[in-house]
């Protein structure tokens, strides 16, 4: 780079630069304008977000402790017990209707574009006549829908698809009040169960090797948020004893051996830390001193820690939060949304071979399209009952052969973008699209955060101060005047 040239200029190219040598997995998309310059304090959630569980391992535990409870403490058959768990198979943003034993992926439009009863495909027939032709607005919000949006549901959705598929194959083996709805009822409260009882936690603590994924960029990219003048906090709806043990992982103790080499060290990345409490209230926001009620006792903070004045707090709301940020009133405080999605071979666009693979795959299709000939004519067009019955004749082969060149199409189209979604997820493609169409999952992403990116610690790769912006609006218009 020569030395002739301004600062400024130099700034913006190795910015630029540097932008380009982001790999797609690590770079922060933005739906909607966030200036980090002007973000007071910068919250975090624990699970799934800084914490990312090792699916395989965290969800067959909660698999397997509901299955437990749906045996000993609901009655259910013996059978269940052998039962295992595909944790590949369910993804986020399905939609599971409770009262037919469905589950469902809908696009952007809630158009059903796939259903499975159980893990049997609906025929295009069955589907229509369940859920119509075209979309439905305002639909599938009711109680007999669930939505599988996190992480925490895969193993619930994949349980109950075992159950219908299985009540269906065994009916004698279920009472008569256990329908596809009760049958759903009874996964939800076992899982809860599993949630709330310690089940899962223990398991966790003893050997959160095994269920956590190490991640060395959280720290660098909390102390440079705080460096840079932002408040951290952190927000979960897990208790203190839990989050305590799990942040104790995550911030480097990797050997934990009971809850005796527990340390408080990783408190000095936030300002203050928001933990889930059984009765649900916040304990003190008023007088400002450092806080915690874990178990009645309070959290001493070692001298060592740099920042002792993290305060821990247990419950609360969000004026409290307010109150906590130092913001007077909700309308002073608009909150902006980061989503961490820790899948990215899943997003699309990672995707080895990207657009490539989906054009190759339709070579069917441009070969057909190059053998129809434009229908030129001059002068005005004839009506068919004008025609005698020779042009009768050839106008009717000719239209024969279009639909037969049309239905071939359709079927090459089809079966291309089958395959090409297969090859995200061979059961329901890719997350992101319905087809076409954005998914649900999608459109929720877009209009719920104005952030996303694969995991937390992309947020350490941008400037703490980056002004994000969102890319141009394009309008379907103005998308056919661009690809011309
Ligand atoms: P987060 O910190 O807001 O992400 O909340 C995650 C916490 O909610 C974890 O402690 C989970 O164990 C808990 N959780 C997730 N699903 C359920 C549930 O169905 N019932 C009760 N707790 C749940
Ligand atoms: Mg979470």
């Amino acid at each position: 780079m020569s030395e002739a040239r301004g600062t400024h200029d130099l700034g913006l190219s190795l910015f630029s630069e540097e932008r380009q040598n982001i790999d797609i997995g690590q770079q922060i998309f933005c739906n909607s304008a966030v200036n980090m310059g002007n973000i007071v304090a910068v919250g975090f959630d624990m699970d799934y977000t800084l914490v990312q569980y090792k699916a395989d391992t965290f969800e067959s535990l909660a698999y397997d402790g509901t299955v437990k409870k749906l045996v000993r403490n609901l009655g259910y058959p013996k059978e269940l017990l052998e039962w295992s768990f595909d944790w590949t198979y369910m993804v986020r943003g399905l939609v599971l209707d409770t009262k037919r034993g469905n589950i469902l992926k809908m696009d952007r439009h809630k158009y059903v574009k796939l259903a499975y009863h159980g893990f049997r495909l609906l025929s295009k027939d069955e589907k229509v006549a369940a859920y119509g032709k075209t979309f439905i607005k305002y639909a599938f919000d009711g109680p007999d829908y669930a939505h599988i949006d996190t992480f925490f549901s895969l193993a619930e959705a994949y349980l109950y698809a075992q159950l219908v598929d299985f009540k269906d194959s065994n009916p004698e083996k279920f009472s008569e009040v256990k329908d596809y709805s009760r049958i759903y009822a009874d996964v939800r409260s076992a899982v809860d169960m599993c949630h709330r009882d310690g089940t899962l936690k223990e398991m966790v603590a003893k050997d959160p090797k095994k269920y956590i994924n190490e991640d060395n960029s959280i720290i660098p990219m909390l102390k440079m948020l705080k460096d840079s003048g932002h408040a951290v906090f952190l927000v979960t709806n897990s208790l203190w004893d839990y989050t305590n043990v799990v942040m104790n992982f995550l911030f480097g103790a990797h050997t934990i051996e009971g809850s005796s080499s527990l340390s408080l060290d990783w408190l000095q990345y936030f300002d203050f830390v928001i933990t889930g409490r059984p009765s649900g209230k916040l304990i003190n926001t008023d007088n400002g001193t450092p806080l915690a009620q874990v178990g009645g006792s309070a959290i001493e903070l070692p001298d060592r820690i740099p920042n002792k004045h993290c305060k821990v707090f247990q419950g609360g709301n969000v004026s409290h939060l307010h109150k906590l940020l130092h913001v007077g009133s909700s309308s002073q405080a608009g909150g902006r949304c980061l989503l961490f999605l820790n899948l990215k071979e899943r997003l699309g666009f990672s995707h080895p071979h990207g657009r490539l693979e989906r054009n190759s795959n339709c070579s069917g299709m441009s070969e057909i399209r190059l053998r129809i000939k434009p229908i030129t004519g001059s002068g005005p067009l004839s009506t068919y009952e004008d025609m005698d019955a020779s042009e009768k004749e050839k106008l009717t082969a000719k239209l024969e052969l279009l639909e037969g060149y049309r239905s071939r199409v359709r079927a090459a189209h089809q079966e291309a973008q089958r395959s090409f979604h297969q090859q995200f997820h061979p059961v329901w493609g890719q997350l992101m699209k319905a087809g076409y169409q954005n998914s649900r999952f999608a459109h929720q992403m877009e209009r719920f955060a104005c952030l996303y990116t694969s995991r937390v610690g992309n947020l350490g790769l941008y400037s703490p101060t980056k002004y994000y912006r969102p890319g141009e609006n394009i309008m379907a218009h103005e998308s056919n005047v661009l690809s011309l």
